[in-house]
């Protein structure tokens, strides 16, 4: 086992590591992978690294290749596609897969108000936040009766995508929306009401008005605005990235009561739960509940960049020119999308969903009777299922979580975390009971391995500790991650240019060796900025020998008297010129032997 850049790879992982050492240097930095897995090509629930090892797929790159990878219509119709034509805009013309893939819809995805496929209308975008994005603006669309309604309500826990307009109604991870100012015109959240935590209350506690959604918008929601200021409600009919949540029974029913009652769109962001993963077109109709406005995506494509929106006649009628993009109904990606719909149907998988998602949350309740303790929740519908990792009082496990994920990669099966501590199951809708089943012996190998896993400290020897560089600029962050890889080879370097980065990653590393700081980040010019990493640091020095060291020049070393007073700085390296890269190795590489015996 080795860990190299934060990450766990594969022994004979060269090619791999090379590809992640690249991306670490010229790939955004926003990214949040679990492991290093590169892939090279995939089949069905398969998939091959770069270095020639196969893996079998529980996550489907969340959720997205839904007829597995490479399935054979969907290659062949696009491959006829590309040769006759690639895209000419749906904003301009007539592409013909759009017009297909908008009727298709019509046919398959349920609608308030609407009593045939022809009393629906359909928007076609390319991604999912696209089509949140297309339906805030529908819901916001000011049309007769319904001006002045700018107000969305959405969850807590509620992922909608990262665009502005989605991202206002994301409230998954605070770290997905620091930084960024709200858009203008309210969201407001409300709690989602998951099934689990109600059925598992004690009876005063089911009583909470957090369980009762409309009771809650009632009570507190008109207290600061009154109902016709309301544009919508967007939910997600089981949550996603919040960690797999289904909500309460009544919940879907009450809403659509309430908008109807009020005339608020409800909008459900399909674009996890959709297309036949929970074995119904959309996950909402498990409540026989009809939404005003669908989102897709995901899964529509089978990996192509696709999604949609769905509303009726009545609300989806707006203005030409009031939304279009220039890949709207992209022929490509329709034709993709057609091609989906079709293996779905004709395979029949969403018969094969029912009876593996039968199969799996069977043996998942097994394994939590196996291992009460640490699976506190197996939860979901078809095959989008979580299992929560948590102390039997509900205390999420997210680092137990994380070595679960990272030992059934290391075991060649791909799956992903979601919310705090939620390890998500959503293969391909393909998968065998077979497959499952392989997939399933994997998971439980992988939870034994995390528990007979020795300690932090015995675990240091196993992968390396973690080093932790808090520099904003590159070359010098690069310069001094060389110079220790050089002293000390077994450590992971973890990379941080600013603040918020750091504590992120001092919250996930539970093995900090060593903390190098850089002056120009504690000195924000009028204050100490870098003392608000103290709370972040304190807990490592006092439980693992972490040595901090910082580097300066001797001007600003008063800065760190904060750090000196706390007693966790180790060691101030004296930087001189910061062009001077090569006296700054020296003093790190001089300093380290000192402090560390290596
Ligand atoms: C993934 C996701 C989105 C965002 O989709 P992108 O294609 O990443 O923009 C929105 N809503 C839900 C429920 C999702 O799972």
């Amino acid at each position: 086992m080795k860990k190299k850049f934060g990450f766990i790879f594969q022994n004979n992982s060269q090619n791999a590591q090379d590809f992640v050492g690249r991306d670490r240097i010229a790939v955004s930095t926003s990214y949040t992978r679990s492991y290093g897995f590169v892939p090279d090509y995939g089949r069905g629930v398969e998939i091959w690294d770069v270095d020639g090892q196969k893996y079998l797929d529980l996550a489907a790159g969340i959720a997205v290749l839904s007829t597995g990878y490479s399935h054979p219509h969907v290659i062949s119709e696009v491959k006829d596609q590309i040769d006759n034509l690639v895209h000419i805009g749906g904003t301009d013309f007539f592409p013909t897969n759009q017009i297909k893939l908008a009727e298709k819809l019509q046919e398959i995805i349920p609608i308030h108000n609407t009593e045939r496929p022809a009393d629906k209308r359909v928007h076609i975008v390319n991604s999912g936040s696209e089509a949140n994005e297309t339906a805030l603006k529908l819901a916001r669309y000011r049309r007769s009766g319904r001006e002045g309604r700018s107000i969305v309500l959405a969850f807590y826990g509620a992922f909608h995508g990262r665009t502005y307009g989605s991202l206002s109604l994301t409230a998954s991870k605070a770290i997905q929306r620091s930084n960024f100012s709200h858009i203008p015109g309210g969201v407001i959240h409300l709690p989602y009401p998951s099934k689990f935590v109600y059925d598992n209350a004690p009876g005063d506690l089911q009583q909470s008005i957090e369980f009762d959604t409309v009771a809650f918008i009632k009570k507190y929601i008109f207290k600061k605005v009154s109902p016709d200021q309301i544009a919508a409600v967007f939910v997600e009919p089981i949550q996603g990235e919040g960690g797999y949540v289904v909500p309460v029974d009544h919940f879907l029913p009450d809403l659509r009561e309430f908008c109807n009652q009020y005339g608020i769109l409800l909008v459900v962001d399909e674009i996890q739960s959709g297309i036949g993963r929970t074995g119904k077109w959309i996950a909402t109709e498990h409540w026989d509940v009809k939404p005003d406005i669908v989102t897709l995506a995901k899964g529509l494509g089978s990996g192509f960049q696709i999604g949609a929106v769905v509303a009726s006649q009545q609300v989806m009628n707006w203005l030409p020119g009031t939304h279009a993009s220039t890949y709207s109904g992209h022929s490509v990606s329709c034709r993709a999308a057609l091609a989906t719909l079709d293996v779905i149907e004709e395979e029949r998988l969403m018969e094969n969903v029912n009876t593996v998602s039968a199969f799996a949350i069977d043996e998942l309740k097994q394994l939590q009777q196996e291992f009460p303790d640490i699976i506190h929740r197996i939860d979901g519908k078809g095959l989008m299922i979580g299992i929560e990792f948590a102390e039997p009082d509900g205390n999420p496990l997210p680092r137990f979580r994380d070595r679960v994920v990272e030992n059934c990669f290391l075991k060649h099966v791909l799956t992903l975390g979601a919310g705090k501590s939620t390890l998500r199951l959503a293969p391909p809708l393909i998968i065998t009971i077979e497959q499952m089943r392989e997939g399933l012996t994997v998971l439980r190998e992988a939870i034994v391995s995390a528990l007979n896993e020795p300690d932090h400290i015995e675990q240091s020897s196993m992968i390396g500790p973690d080093v932790l560089i808090v520099e904003d600029e590159a070359l010098i962050r690069r310069s001094v991650a060389a110079t220790i890889e050089k002293v000390l080879p077994q450590v992971n370097i973890l990379e941080a240019e600013n603040f918020d980065r750091a504590k992120a990653l001092l919250e996930t590393t539970s093995n900090l060796l060593l903390i190098i700081l850089d002056n120009s980040l504690t000195d924000d010019k009028t204050d100490s900025k870098g003392i608000e990493l103290l709370p972040y640091i304190e807990p490592h020095v006092n439980q693992n020998d972490t040595v901090v060291i910082a580097f300066t020049s001797t001007m600003e070393i008063a800065d760190f008297r904060q750090f000196v007073l706390h007693g966790v700085l180790t060691d101030i390296i004296e930087k001189g010129s910061p062009d001077n890269y090569r006296q700054l190795q020296q003093a790190i590489e001089t300093s380290l032997k000192k402090t560390l015996i290596v």
